[in-house]
């Protein structure tokens, strides 16, 4: 990076600072990742300048034979991934997919049924501050009160009451396996679309270690971070009738130009994606998150829902006299990140919360296994409950330091950022 150190060095300080950060700390917000260096190569590419409106092979542009080549091959490894009929890789975000879908099947005011951002879901599946929330009706599900997993009985019934035009499902907070044969047939039952938002779990799904929607749904989207591991972006799987539909409303509908040289980070963390080696991080996401799940309820943490079957799990800190507000900050402050949630029916404010969320996609790119999973908890554990005693705090420091030392993160990196 010697030509942005020269031309910015503020900018390039704050790059290399944040890289040491992400080696610094453990890393356990759910929704973050991080990608190998050819993803992060083909993202810094010269495609960045590249104007492609359009799609491959009828562009509004000249000059689009190799960005075309790396969209046809992005294409082509979203529908082998996840066997699908028809893949739209153009979505800047997972926001834009799902607005893509929203605006190619339903008129405004038409009813959807989605799960509540209180419980589980995200921005997208209706809040009144967003465009779902805003321009569409939707009504929400919840998970049942008592085993805080989804109730499909309950689902079925808000569906015959509210007759919607289409029920969406997927999370951001959700830590079981999500059932999509049955919301298939609710969908069946009221003749509504099904869309599912796999964004948290595509990495699993494309392992074959959560059921894929893409058989059961019309439309699936998801983001290519996450457990996907590729760079922040999105994708629309459909069936092949719903393809031109879906093209025409990604563009000229809600985007402009696509990204492609964030097109050509996705093929890349695609073809990643289909390596033997992929199935078996994504099985060690979930034996992590099982373990720290352990390791936390053993230390009288509620887990919600009892556990977890995906890749990340809510702690419920009421018993603990904390808020999520309170313990991120504690952890942050060790060096451990994680995220304030709501749990579910949570009695606190989205700004406070009474839980928190902690994922492992991360850690387990780092080469951390359950082993290390007992030790955070453990970490964990001593900061939430002494955050007035610096020395534990200290120790605790100590310790995260120490293991990030042993689970080394863009060592290279960080050596030819500082050499620069
Ligand atoms: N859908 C779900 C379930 C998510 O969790 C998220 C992000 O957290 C999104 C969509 C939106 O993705 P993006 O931040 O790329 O817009």
């Amino acid at each position: 990076m010697r030509h942005l150190k020269k031309v910015d060095p503020e900018i390039f300080k704050a790059i290399l600072k944040e890289t040491k950060r992400q080696n610094d700390k453990l890393e356990l917000i759910a929704s973050e990742n991080f990608v190998s260096r050819a993803v992060m190569e083909a993202e810094a590419s010269a495609m960045i300048n590249k104007y492609a409106e359009g799609y491959p092979g009828k562009r509004w542009y000249s000059g689009c034979e190799f960005v075309d080549t790396a969209e046809r091959i992005a294409i082509e490894r979203a529908k082998n991934l996840f066997g699908a009929e028809h893949a739209n890789v153009q979505p800047h975000s997972g926001s834009q997919a799902n607005q893509a879908v929203y605006f190619s099947m339903l008129n405004i005011g038409d009813t959807v049924l989605a799960m509540d951002l209180r419980c589980g879901g995200h921005l997208t599946h209706g809040h009144n501050h967003n465009f779902s929330g805003k321009y569409f009706n939707v009504i929400h599900y919840c998970v049942d009160k008592k085993t805080e997993m989804l109730d499909y009985d309950v689902i079925s019934n808000l569906a015959k009451i509210h007759k919607p035009k289409m029920i969406l499902t997927g999370a951001s907070a959700y830590p079981r396996i999500i059932d999509f044969k049955k919301f298939r047939k609710i969908c069946d039952e009221v003749g509504a679309f099904l869309m599912v938002d796999m964004a948290h779990i595509a990495g699993l799904v494309a392992a074959g270690l959560h059921p894929n929607p893409v058989k059961y749904a019309e439309f699936v989207t998801t983001t290519t971070h996450k457990t996907m591991r590729g760079p922040r972006s999105g994708v629309i799987l459909c069936k092949k009738r719903f393809a031109k539909k879906i093209d025409a409303q990604v563009f000229p509908g809600i985007q402009g130009g696509p990204f492609m040289h964030v097109i050509a980070a996705k093929a890349v963390c695609f073809k990643e994606a289909l390596e033997p080696s992929f199935k078996k991080y994504q099985d060690q996401i979930i034996k992590n998150a099982k373990a720290l799940a352990k390791g936390l309820s053993e230390k009288g943490y509620r887990i919600v829902s009892g556990g977890t079957d995906n890749h990340l799990l809510l702690v419920d800190l009421s018993n603990k006299n904390l808020t999520g507000k309170c313990a991120s900050q504690i952890l942050d402050d060790v060096g451990i990140t994680i995220n304030k949630n709501l749990i579910p029916f949570d009695k606190r404010s989205p700004a406070i919360t009474s839980g928190i969320r902690l994922g492992t996609p991360a850690l387990t790119t780092r080469g951390m296994g359950e082993k290390e999973m007992l030790v955070i908890a453990e970490l964990i554990n001593i900061a939430l409950m002494n955050s007035a005693n610096g020395k534990s705090l200290s120790l605790v420091k100590e310790e995260v330091r120490k293991l990030t030392k042993r689970f080394p993160l863009y060592q290279d990196l960080i050596k030819e950022l500082e050499k620069t």
